[in-house]
């Protein structure tokens, strides 16, 4: 099978990835800042030592910053609906995956404001200057669409955000672990990340750095922590950590994290980069074929590539390319304003998001078969 799904989750997960998992199921098994006995203090010192790679990697300023959760999803929810209260702004994009579009329009039902930006604008902070009111607390947007892999530069509007002293927050799930991302130096406040795609960690992971304090919380429970107290701690990261941890997938994290640091994060990038860039140019001629982007990957576009066929609805083109073996998302990607925005409300897009371990033969395959299926030769 060729696994074109990346976008979705990693199909390779590293053989160190593997093992990690499997030694925390078979030597770490106790809960980690439970009870005090040897295995449980080991279990949390494991578990500390990935919030410390987590933090480095990402630029935050210490591990206690550092969430575990159980996706990226709820990671988005923690912050939009920690920190918005009644008649505060938020700014988000239109290309925000339902994770942030979904809590973001239900927020606004309980009178928080919100406005979109253009996130295909090249400067979209010309438009945020505009957007930006008294009541603006919160940016937040994506770093990368999944639908069609364009960058929001996100330094920019970080910057932006301190300088009207407004926070920021960042949903990384394209983008942690492919492109470079450093908070402090970025001015992101809240960074949300998906470790089971970038990272290469096993699926049922996510994580929240909070550089700033979350005043509501939307989880309460046991923290292992002033285990008397009826009140939720107000300390990171236990405030947002109510409930057993995944600690097999949390190690598997930092085996990802580890991972990526001894392949090189930018060698990855540039080798994914160079497969989207070989289809979006074998494709581009094609009549019968859309192909979504400008083909300036890396710095304008993540490796990932959206196309339609004429006449051919996406959901059946990645129907008809799973029965030759060829595993890609059809359809629509859970992201109805960057659909809009993109024209594709009538069909949706098919999605091809290459991995470390696909080759140019992987992309000759999909060339091919999208060649057909456009011929209507099935
Ligand atoms: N944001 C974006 C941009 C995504 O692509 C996804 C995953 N499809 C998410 C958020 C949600 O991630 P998770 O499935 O880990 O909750």
């Amino acid at each position: 099978m060729i696994y074109l799904d990346n976008a979705a989750t990693s199909g390779y997960k590293p053989e160190a990835v593997i093992r990690s998992v499997s030694n925390a199921l078979r030597a770490l098994s106790a809960n980690p800042g439970r009870s005090g006995h040897n295995l449980s203090v080991s279990a949390a010192e494991a578990v500390y030592k990935v919030r410390e790679r987590l933090s480095d990697f990402f630029g935050a300023t210490g591990p206690e910053r550092v969430i575990f959760t159980g996706n990226c999803t709820q990671a988005v929810n923690f912050v939009l609906k920690g920190v918005l209260n009644a008649n505060d702004g938020l700014i988000i994009s239109n290309l925000e995956h339902n994770a942030v579009a979904r809590p973001a329009f239900s927020l606004r039902e309980k009178g928080v404001k919100v406005s979109v930006f253009d996130g295909f604008a090249k400067d979209p902070t010309q438009e945020l200057n505009n957007l930006i009111t008294k009541d603006t607390k919160l940016i937040f947007c994506t770093h990368v669409s999944n639908v069609c892999g364009k960058i929001i530069d996100i330094a920019k509007i970080g910057a932006l955000c301190k300088k009207h002293g407004i926070l920021f927050g960042v949903d990384a799930a394209q983008s942690g672990g492919v492109l470079p991302i450093n908070m402090k130096e970025m001015g992101i406040d809240f960074l949300c990340l998906a470790p089971h795609k970038g990272l290469f960690a096993p699926m049922g992971t996510g994580v929240l750095i909070a550089e700033k304090q979350i005043s509501k919380t939307v989880i309460e429970g046991g923290t292992g922590t002033a285990s008397l107290s009826l009140a939720q701690p107000e300390d990171l990261p236990e405030r947002l950590e109510s409930g057993t941890i995944n600690l097999p997938g949390i190690c598997g994290i930092g085996a990802g994290v580890d991972f990526l640091l001894q392949k090189g994060r930018e060698n990855i990038l540039r080798h994914e980069a160079a497969l989207c860039q070989k289809l979006y140019d074998d494709l581009k001629g094609n009549s019968g074929i859309t192909v979504f982007g400008n083909g300036n990957f890396i710095n304008e576009y993540a490796p990932l590539l959206s196309v339609s066929i004429s006449g051919v609805k996406s959901d059946e083109v990645a129907a008809l390319l799973d029965r030759k073996g060829i595993a890609v998302r059809g359809g629509y990607h859970c992201a109805p304003l960057a659909h809009k925005a993109m024209g594709t409300v009538n069909g949706g897009t098919v999605r091809i998001a290459p991995g470390i371990n696909n080759c140019v033969w992987d992309i000759e395959q999909v060339k091919r078969a999208l060649f057909s299926i456009s011929n209507k030769k099935y």
